[in-house]
């Protein structure tokens, strides 16, 4: 074990090695100031581990050792820098058990969410970018018998990412395999609440062989060792995912010096309901829109609009699918369909939200803290308003926890209207069983992602972001490619004479 990490034994049983220190330059360091944060077990309160904080010097260091390593990682061929990634995802999928322990207990999620879901989308999301690597070229451009063009598609250099705590592990495998399978290095800052897993894959970044200084991970605080990074020169791009307050400071300081960006951020995404959909199916998928990973899930379909002659019998049959399937408790109990929030900000912010929404709309579930954790951990009840008016601030407002509003509308019309009323425009689901007006409503939706007959789908393949104040670019897919990659366009002249 090296001087920074520390042996740590889940409350699963699981014992292992956990790093702490900052990873620079494919080794584990100490801050240079001597910062410091702690993680804490959502569900018991209780100190899981402390972890080295980045300074301003070290992320100074961090983004100079991956612009030293890009001079020669940019020229790596595209086959070898696949093979690397493939390695990388084999080795995170002999170690899902402790990936997914790790994110369980730092998170508060259900390891059997980590396990099934995080893991494997994880490991998937490496190999679909490894796959890319040698894949990614330009065209030629004919343009007169004498001339011709051709364009070559490039890394854009050193990539600065910062991410949020939802999905610790994934959030950082999305940002990191498009960014390598294109040949760029990275800096890249994990969320203050959940910096454990992070270090795990840095371990096996360099486990994998990939050259010193390509990726290098550090801990720290948004507003310090976050803002330092946006703001570095040599920093060529910043990659975020996070709120929406948080992306437009970050778009103002990458503006000083005119960084590419990707933002990532808020939604309060709606679930349109018809009257010929399949009612059984509409309760089921918007119970999980709202309610799994806690409701911390930036693309959640908060906003239920039911068409009004089904709104009664939705709705009573949605509270008690809610009450029959979110069983709260935490993250290691396989009964556990809703473990404790994040932290105790994010607890406090949600009672806030439900307070809120106690005085502009009707409480028909939940509405307070749960009892799960016998005093202590940050449990809340799955909760559900009803007729929910636009104008409320449940409805406008992205609450990121286990609270759903429901609303109504009457016509196709009134719908996309209602659906649209928001400064965000992320996820979107619809519910019909009437083939054209799943396309025709799909259309006019204001997001980056329509589910049909379904909420929350996501595969390495489909471009994910959000237009409006949801984002700018997106990641996944070939898209995620785009965001990674800047064309060069080289003109050849074959002979024609001045
Ligand atoms: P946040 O914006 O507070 O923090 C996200 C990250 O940004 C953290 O790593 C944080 O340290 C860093 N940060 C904070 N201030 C910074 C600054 N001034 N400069 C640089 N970095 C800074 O968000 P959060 O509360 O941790 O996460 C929840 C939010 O993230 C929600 O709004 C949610 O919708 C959003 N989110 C969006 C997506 C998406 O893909 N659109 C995915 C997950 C979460």
């Amino acid at each position: 074990m090296s001087p920074s990490s520390i042996a740590l034994k889940a409350p699963n049983g699981v014992s292992y090695s956990q790093p702490t220190g900052l990873f620079i330059n494919n080794e584990f360091v100490q801050s240079s100031g001597n910062r410091t944060l702690d993680s804490i077990d959502p569900a018991t309160e209780e100190l899981i581990a402390t972890v080295q904080a980045a300074t301003e010097a070290d992320v100074d260091k961090a983004v100079k050792a991956a612009k030293a390593a890009f001079k020669t990682w940019k020229d790596h061929e595209g086959s070898e820098r696949g093979k690397l990634l493939y390695k990388l995802a084999d080795l995170i999928e002999a170690k899902r058990e402790l990936f997914a322990t790790v994110d369980a207990w730092d998170n508060g999620k259900t390891y059997a969410e980590a396990i099934e879901g995080d893991l494997v989308e994880a490991v998937g999301v490496f190999r679909y970018y490894a796959g890319w690597a040698d894949k990614t070229f330009g065209q030629t451009i004919g343009t007169t018998t004498q001339k011709f063009a051709y364009t070559i598609r490039q890394p854009i250099g050193v990539i600065g990412q910062i991410i949020p705590w939802n999905y610790p592990l994934c959030m950082a495998v999305w940002k990191l395999g498009p960014a390598l399978a294109t040949g760029n290095t990275v800096v890249i800052k994990a969320a203050e609440q959940t910096p454990l897993s992070i270090l795990l894959l840095a371990e096996l970044v360099k486990e994998a062989g990939f050259p010193a200084g390509v990726v290098n991970v550090i801990n720290g605080a948004g507003g310090e060792a976050g803002s330092v990074l946006v703001s570095h020169p040599l920093v060529d791009k910043v990659a975020f995912t996070g709120s929406t307050s948080t992306g437009a400071k970050i778009m103002g300081a990458a503006a000083a010096t005119l960084k590419n960006i990707t933002l990532e951020t808020g939604g309060k995404s709606p679930l349109l309901v018809f009257n010929d959909a399949d009612i059984e199916q509409a309760v089921n998928w918007s119970h999980f829109g709202i309610m799994s990973n806690q409701g911390q899930i930036c693309t959640a379909t908060s906003r239920i609009l039911v068409q009004a002659d089904i709104y009664d019998e939705f709705t009573k049959k949605f509270i008690e699918r809610v009450k029959s399937t979110s069983h709260v408790g935490n993250q290691w109990d396989a009964k556990t369909y809703q473990g404790p929030q994040v932290s105790k900000i994010q607890y406090d912010r949600i009672l806030d939200y439900i307070n809120i929404g106690k005085n502009e709309a009707t409480l028909a579930l939940g509405g307070k803290p749960s009892s799960a954790g016998n005093g202590k951990g940050f449990y809340i009840e799955p909760t559900v308003f009803i007729d929910v008016k636009p104008t409320a601030r449940i409805y406008r407002e992205e609450i990121f926890g286990p609270v759903a509003s429901i609303a109504k509308f009457n016509s196709e019309e009134e719908a996309i209207e209602l659906a649209n009323d928001t400064t965000y425009g992320l996820g979107s689901a619809v519910f019909t069983t009437n083939l054209e007006k799943a396309h025709r409503v799909a259309a006019q939706i204001e997001a980056g992602m329509v589910w049909v007959n379904s909420s929350q789908d996501c595969d390495p393949r489909i471009p994910f972001g959000g237009v409006k104040q949801s984002g700018i670019g997106r990641e996944l897919g070939e898209a995620g490619l785009e965001a990674y990659s800047q064309i060069k366009a080289v003109h050849i002249n074959m002979g024609n004479r001045l």
